[in-house]
């Protein structure tokens, strides 16, 4: 289950607080205490997990509480508030240029579900009714242009593909006109991965983007990693200005420290997770439902 451990020890924590008709500063304090320790065993950062708790805190401490909930009650409410505001308030949605096509390109570490999620994109778009382009632009690896020809019939979306031996910049310009001759509105860029951070692939999608002016640039995300995602998205951030993240694995991660984080961090939001790897798996993502969810 999404967030399993975390929301156990949350629960636990904030728990204790419910049945009690009146809290002490001490009981507020001790609760926080379990709750901090729960934040950082799930990998939230710990510049997050202090400021968090020190709003908390602040709130529950000495505020008149509202009549119809017991103190522990409102203290819970307090934390509900806090996590959903952590994670952004409320739901990212995607920018489309006014005049189409609207590109999107994608970035991210080898491995993350870049392919993949490309695939999963272009299908939620199919299904409201736009008419996605899925281009091949790591040129580094036939096996990757290959796997977005699969996951483009899959999907039923067009794949556009030069071969290995043009330039991604050139590939990614040419993708554009072919999209606006063929009608498709949504254009989405599937870039070289990278097992790690490295200048000359980062320098390339600079490249690619300047090339192509994309009106959404998209960061997947491996929820799995904690706070190395978090790390990537600050480089990824800072080089290329992402407009939001894409965290995937999210079915697998049982800590959450990714997800609680990334916008703190970043200031940028989590526009969808994926769930899993059918390519339907992928949902819009909503800090309040999630917020709900994490504290059950
Ligand atoms: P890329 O190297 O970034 O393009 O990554 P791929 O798209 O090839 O995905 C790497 C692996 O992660 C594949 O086995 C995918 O099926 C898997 N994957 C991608 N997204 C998800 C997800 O949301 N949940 C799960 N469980 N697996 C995923």
């Amino acid at each position: 289950m999404v967030f399993e451990s975390l929301s156990e020890k949350l629960q636990s924590a904030l728990g204790k607080l419910k049945g009690k008709g009146k809290l002490s500063e001490k009981d507020v304090d001790l609760a926080m205490r379990e709750v901090r320790l729960a934040l950082l065993e799930a990998d939230v950062n710990f510049k997050v997990v202090k400021d968090f708790i020190k709003n908390v805190k602040e709130r529950a401490i000495g505020s008149e509480v509202m009549e119809s909930l017991t103190p522990g009650q409102y203290v819970i409410k307090i934390v509900n508030e806090e996590l959903t505001k952590l994670m952004g308030e409320s739901q990212a949605k995607l920018t489309f240029a006014s005049s189409p096509p609207t590109v999107i390109l994608m970035s991210g570490l080898q491995g993350a579900g870049k392919t993949t999620t490309a695939g999963k994109l272009a299908l939620h778009l199919k299904k409201q009714n736009k008419r996605p382009l899925l281009v091949a632009c790591d040129v580094y690896r036939p096996a990757a242009i290959k796997q977005l020809e699969v996951v483009g019939e899959r999907v039923e979306v067009p794949v556009f593909s030069m071969g290995d031996k043009l330039s991604p910049v050139d590939i990614a310009k040419a993708s554009i006109e072919h999209g606006k001759k063929h009608g498709n509105d949504v254009i989405i860029i599937d870039t070289a991965g990278r097992l790690h951070i490295d200048e000359d692939l980062m320098n390339e999608i600079v490249n690619i983007h300047d090339a192509v002016n994309p009106k959404e640039v998209l960061l997947v995300l491996d929820a799995m990693t904690g706070q190395d995602a978090v790390n990537v998205a600050d480089t990824f951030n800072q080089r290329l200005g992402i407009t939001g993240v894409i965290l995937t694995k999210l079915d697998g991660d049982a800590r959450g420290g990714a997800a609680l984080s990334l916008r703190a961090v970043t200031n940028k939001p989590i526009k969808f997770v994926g769930m899993g790897e059918k390519l339907d798996d992928l949902e819009p993502f909503y800090p309040d439902r999630m917020a709900s969810r994490i504290l059950g």
